[in-house]
């Protein structure tokens, strides 16, 4: 028998190209893209940040008006709808008052005032805009389920169990709500509770309380249907207090509707063999362009021509990656033989250290700070191992790119590292890269002593790239999972008789 096709609405906060700051951004393009592969009907729903256009060919508005209560007062934006490059039919939501601003979440001196306001908009609006689109509109779309993430969409699975209940087209939704990574979790005083609408009979533990303020990813975690995070290991690390933020007790609550269903790349977008922004395109069959790679890269960062082996992170330069542990291990990596090039931005004191790293070790330590997708895909393609000695890593993509990409990940064996990086043999010639346990410099330094031991015999090491290209993180099989978990999660919601 065929199986049904689903109407999903993918709620997101980021979506590439129209906006990004992490890995959410890149699962919520590439993800509905697999879905539709499928077969299924799935839209996409974001905030229309300033900017957004220059990634849509053409944007309308569908829904004029879309009214918010926010307390004692209403809020006005208005739904738009463009494609995005995939094709699938997406969603803005407009109030340019919330989003019209240069950054999604804030500037370099923190948080936006009144992100609270901003996602509570988001939420409730866009729940307000699907009812209209389902009963007004030419199309007459309705999601069947809909799937969020993060803490930014958190409040919609409230809404939906609470305010939006007997709502005749959206109260029976199903949810799905991801956790991309728990450390941000939306928190704000609970002097902003009136403006959610919701009772203060939510606001206790059992509920969106946390520690006397409001929690909106608990929101999610408490309300949805279905709960997954993005690889099996971290669904199990966010159970214990180590890595629970606060929430482990939520979670283990809920551990029986928690499923860990790991992250894919676009191999679309992520291609070496026709990747524009590399000096010269190769394949696993064709190894060749990897080394003109290599020294192209060398040469625009001004490395030495012929490091030993050439550690390479593309990174937010945030506490979660590591880069304390790196800088303190720098002098015993570059002793040990190897070279770095960092490109990433963040924390100013990071940036000023590697800066800083960097002058110290001309030709051996190469740093920029900024954003940059090309010079990124140069360090993929170029170096030879790709770091990501993290404190904890839900997923992660720089791995899963960097074998996409034939460079040998060194990672710490946490979260999704775990899940994706296979420790080599060099026995048995298996593997796909090297992992290190402890958080400290000194296991670092060790699994990079590792590292160049294998990279000295060259028949070896190119087997290791080898099987590291080979490996399939392409998303198909774990948007099928997904598929799995929807139907699951519908199962769970019969409509009404
Ligand atoms: P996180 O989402 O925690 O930042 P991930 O590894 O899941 O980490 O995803 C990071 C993504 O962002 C990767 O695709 C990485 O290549 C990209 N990235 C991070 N920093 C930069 C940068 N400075 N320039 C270009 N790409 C970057």
């Amino acid at each position: 028998m065929p199986q049904q096709r689903l109407r999903v609405l993918f709620m997101a906060s980021e979506v590439a190209p129209f906006a990004k700051t992490g890995g959410l951004a890149e699962v919520a393009s590439a993800l509905p893209r697999a879905l539709r592969a499928l077969g299924h009907d799935v839209r996409l729903l974001m905030p229309k940040y300033r900017g957004v256009e220059a990634h849509c060919g053409e944007l309308r508005v569908v829904i004029p008006q879309v009214r918010v209560p926010l307390g004692d007062r209403m809020a006005e934006g208005a739904l738009w709808e463009g494609r995005a490059p995939s094709g699938l039919p997406i969603y803005f939501l407009a109030h340019d008052h919330y989003y019209d601003r240069d950054g999604l979440y804030g500037t370099n001196d923190g948080d936006y005032w009144d992100n609270c306001e901003r996602f509570i908009f988001f939420c409730r609006g866009g729940l307000e805009a699907l009812s209209t689109l389902g009963r007004d509109t030419a199309q007459g779309w309705r999601p069947q389920l809909i799937h969020a993430n993060d803490w930014q969409t958190g409040l919609v699975p409230v809404y939906l169990r609470t305010l939006y209940h007997d709502h005749p087209g959206l109260g029976r939704a199903a949810t799905l709500f991801t956790i991309h990574n728990l450390a941000y979790q939306g928190v704000f005083w609970h002097y902003d509770m009136p403006m959610t609408g919701l009772g203060w009979d939510l606001f206790t533990p059992a509920g969106i309380e946390f520690y006397g303020k409001i929690n909106f990813l608990k929101g999610g975690l408490v309300f949805a249907d279905l709960l997954t995070t993005v690889s099996r290991t971290y669904a199990h690390e966010i159970r214990t207090a180590e890595l629970g933020d606060g929430l482990e007790g939520v979670l283990e609550e809920r551990s029986q509707d928690l499923r860990g269903v790991v992250n894919g790349i676009d191999y679309g977008v992520w291609n070496p063999e026709t990747d524009a922004a590399l000096a010269r395109r190769y394949s696993v069959s064709a190894l060749e362009g990897r080394a003109a790679c290599r020294a192209a890269l060398c040469r625009e960062l001004g490395l030495d021509a012929t490091p030993e082996l050439l550690l390479g992170m593309v990174t937010r330069l945030t506490g979660q990656k590591g880069l304390d542990l790196t800088l303190e291990a720098l002098p015993e990596l570059l002793a040990a033989g190897a070279s770095l090039v960092l490109l990433g931005s963040g924390a100013p004191h990071l940036e000023e250290a590697f800066t800083e790293a960097a002058a110290q070790h001309p030709g051996r330590v190469a740093v920029r700070i900024g954003y940059d997708d090309d010079l990124a895909r140069r360090i993929y393609a170029g170096v030879d191992c790709f770091l990501m000695p993290s404190r904890y890593e839900p997923c992660g993509l720089g791995q899963l790119i960097a074998l996409r990409y034939g460079a040998v990940p060194i990672v710490r064996r946490t979260g999704g590292l775990a899940d994706t990086v296979r420790a080599f043999d060099t026995a048995r010639r298996a593997g796909t890269g090297f992992l290190f346990d402890g958080f400290s410099a000194e296991d670092l330094v060790d699994a990079v002593r590792r590292a160049v031991a294998v990279h000295r015999d060259q028949g070896l090491w190119s087997g290791l790239v080898r099987h590291a290209m080979a490996e399939d993180f392409s998303w198909d099989a774990s948007a099928r999972d997904y598929v799995m978990l929807y139907r699951k999660a519908l199962r769970a919601r019969p409509p009404r008789a």
